[in-house]
């Protein structure tokens, strides 16, 4: 049976761009059979307030939209759900991967600043540093070539390699598991079948296909992934969640 996802991020408060996502989402799995699960990514804590979380049970309430499967409100989340209870599991699958991965001790700053990469600011990957949790970040060295993949409309989708230049952070300078790595463990351990998300995270599906590979988790190869425009605003901007720049 297929099953999909809607996973909103707890960093503020459900906006339209989240709106036109999960009703294309639930639109989706209604027209599909498929199982919807509500994912809440509160891996990242810094901007987590719980307004956010409460706000998005009582949105996706008005919007009409029904998941089967995930927390049934703030509190079942806390309690069951929160990404914070499975650190040990995201910890654990690091070492699929470890092999492939450098530690890195350049800043969010000095990240931010620079514009030209060879896998991060200061070439972290040619000094072989000792890796120390909780003071420097660990990034995976991820292979040239274009990705390819299906979407769950049958239609094929792809990625350019020089859109992934810097690599991806899988355990970040604060010791936590980063947004990739939490996400491919979570849609494996789910059993999710077809992601839509926006088009802001069509790198994203790239970087996480190639980590999942070098990782040996063939069956997120299986899961199909597509990606829907974004709206804007009223100024033209473009609504997404931003979590690319979380954990660069
Ligand atoms: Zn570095």
């Amino acid at each position: 049976m297929k099953k999909t996802r809607f996973a909103p991020t707890p960093s503020g408060f459900l906006h339209r761009g989240n709106q036109f996502n999960a009703n294309f989402i639930w639109n989706w799995a209604k027209s599909e059979g498929a199982i919807l699960r509500l994912r809440i990514d509160d891996i990242d804590q810094s901007r987590f307030r719980l307004a956010y979380l409460e706000d998005v049970f009582s949105r996706l309430r008005d919007w009409g939209i029904q998941w089967q499967e995930g927390p049934l409100d703030a509190t079942d989340f806390l309690q069951n759900h929160s990404q914070h209870l499975r650190l040990t599991r995201y910890s654990q699958a690091l070492s699929a991967i470890r092999e492939y991965t450098y530690a890195c001790s350049c800043s969010r700053k000095e990240t931010q600043q620079s514009e030209q990469f060879d896998g991060c600011p200061k070439r972290c990957r040619e000094m072989a540093l000792e890796w120390v949790p909780g003071q420097t970040a660990l990034r995976a060295q991820l292979k040239q070539g274009n990705e390819t993949w299906l979407r769950p409309d049958g239609e094929w989708e792809s990625v350019e390699r020089a859109a992934f230049v810097l690599d991806p952070v899988v355990w970040t300078r604060e010791g936590l598991p980063a947004y990739h790595w939490v996400s491919i463990i979570d849609d494996l351990d789910m059993g999710i079948t077809d992601v839509w998300r926006g088009a802001d995270l069509l790198v994203s599906t790239g970087i996480q296909r190639q980590l999942a590979r070098l990782a040996g988790f063939h069956a997120f190869e299986q899961i199909r992934f597509g990606h829907h425009a974004l709206i804007t605003d009223e100024f033209g901007n473009k609504l997404s969640k931003s979590v690319l720049s979380q954990n660069q």
